[in-house]
């Protein structure tokens, strides 16, 4: 066996032992109970910005949906197959998810793809998806600083949603834009007053 299925049977082996063993584990009692998320993000595929990791999360903590760039689509309700609205209505509408967090990152291949699309025109699937946040008469060509702007995006596309925008009005849900740094592994959220990202107190 490779070297790192031997790493990811270790720390599969680990979880048990954590979550998993016992009659009060963790995942006997969540599976006893069903999960009750608080939280629900948005984030991105790429392997260094793992939400759970991240915030140090236990298992039923966040609810995740995860897709190139850390998209929020606009509200579509035709033929197509619609992920991660699906995930979106899931979360908010049967678990009644109080706080939704888009998480960007920097360095994203995404938005590498959506400034460079000429590098992936042959793709099958990754232009046309990162193309739905691209932002017209914006001249950025600097990955982190567009990856914020997608975010104001995907918040635009989340009040597309009927029921995210009502949720919103009745202040039943919040959402909240973050940008995680990878290099310093910082979270930047971002200020409606001052129109910035800041660092995240802790
Ligand atoms: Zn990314």
């Amino acid at each position: 066996m490779s070297q790192i299925f031997s790493e990811v049977l270790h720390g599969y082996s680990l979880f048990r032992k954590k979550y998993a063993v016992g009659d009060n584990a963790v995942m006997r009692c969540l599976s006893d109970s069903g999960q009750k998320p608080q939280i629900m993000v948005v984030s991105c595929c790429d392997s260094r910005v793992d939400p759970a990791l991240i915030l140090q999360c236990n298992p039923g903590d966040l609810f995740v949906v995860r897709n190139v760039a850390n998209i929020v689509p606009p509200y579509q309700k035709d033929e197509a197959l619609h992920g991660t609205s699906a995930a979106l209505e899931f979360g908010i509408c049967l678990l009644n998810i109080k706080h939704l967090i888009l998480l960007g990152h920097s360095q994203c291949g995404g938005i590498d793809a959506l400034l460079n699309s000429q590098n992936l025109s042959q793709s099958d699937f990754i232009t046309k998806w990162v193309s739905s946040i691209k932002i017209p008469d914006v001249q950025i060509k600097n990955l982190d600083e567009y990856a914020k702007l997608a975010l104001s995006r995907s918040y635009e596309n989340c009040m597309t949603f009927p029921w995210i925008k009502e949720k919103i009005e009745t202040q039943t849900l919040t959402i909240l834009r973050w940008f995680f740094d990878i290099k310093t592994g910082k979270i930047f959220t971002y200020s409606e007053t001052s129109n910035t990202y800041q660092a995240l107190e802790v």
